[in-house]
């Protein structure tokens, strides 16, 4: 963490939750964060984004979503717009999850798209990068995260990074339980930044928020987000049990 830099704690749900137990789970959070001074944001499934906005509403609890597409509007069946969900109010969005790319075939191209459209209607946007464990084996993590990283901010502006959120997220991390080492989060977190300064310069790279995420738990979380360049989480199972997930706001705010 940097003090120039905002911490980030966000939750990702994933798809759990309908909406009369998203309203349930943001009460029960919401008093356990309201104390917090870092940007704590749980980004929840579409249907339960009306319930968990109006739940937090008045609080300093960020909601966001999952994903959006890139077009504003059209015929694009079941997908749902940048601009749907500024008008909504939602603060935050999730792009390019590993479990979108692997499982509903997103590629670098669509990402840098939604990522595009995401910022230009003002969200906060989280876009998530990270390896494979096989590319990871063959000594290939510095060019795979340089090549996603360049290839979703493709177009983009330095002015218009504001809102860009970066998360690292080690494929073989995530829903395992085997958290990437500190030493490594920090490492690929580093290379995404001097990415970033490839792309951009120093001071804009300096300014984005690059985040952990792979089992990132109350235990594990204080090692991780005491390194320079972990400058927050992206939590998925641990962020559907409101106490973990304050714990882990609580060490991020320290
Ligand atoms: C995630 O879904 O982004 C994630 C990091 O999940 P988990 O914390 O469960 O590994």
């Amino acid at each position: 963490m940097n003090q120039h830099r905002k911490m980030v704690i966000a939750g990702n749900w994933k798809m759990n939750k309908t909406p009369n137990e998203a309203k349930q789970l943001v009460k029960k959070l919401i008093p356990l964060v309201s104390a917090a001074t870092c940007e704590v944001v749980i980004c929840v499934p579409y249907v339960d984004l009306h319930a968990a906005l109006e739940e937090s509403r008045g609080t300093g609890l960020k909601i966001g979503a999952q994903n959006c597409h890139y077009e504003t509007s059209g015929a694009f069946t079941g997908e749902i717009s940048a601009k749907m969900l500024a008008e909504m109010q939602v603060d935050y969005v999730i792009i390019g999850h590993s479990e979108r790319r692997a499982y509903f075939g997103e590629t670098d191209v669509t990402v840098n798209k939604r990522a595009l459209a995401c910022l230009k209607f003002g969200l906060n946007t989280i876009i998530c990068v990270g390896e494979t464990l096989s590319q990871r084996q063959a000594g290939i993590t510095e060019e795979v995260l340089r090549m996603q990283t360049k290839l979703a901010l493709a177009d983009l502006t330095a002015g218009e990074t504001d809102k860009l959120v970066i998360a690292y997220e080690p494929i073989w991390a995530i829903g395992t339980g085997l958290a990437a080492t500190a030493e490594i989060a920090n490492n690929a977190c580093f290379m995404i930044r001097s990415a970033i300064k490839e792309i951009f310069d120093d001071q804009t790279a300096n300014r984005i928020s690059i985040l952990y995420g792979g089992s990132m738990n109350k235990n594990n979380a204080a090692e991780l987000l005491s390194q320079p360049d972990i400058d927050g989480g992206l939590i998925g199972g641990a962020s559907l049990e409101p106490h973990d997930f304050a714990k882990i706001v609580e060490i991020a705010v320290g």
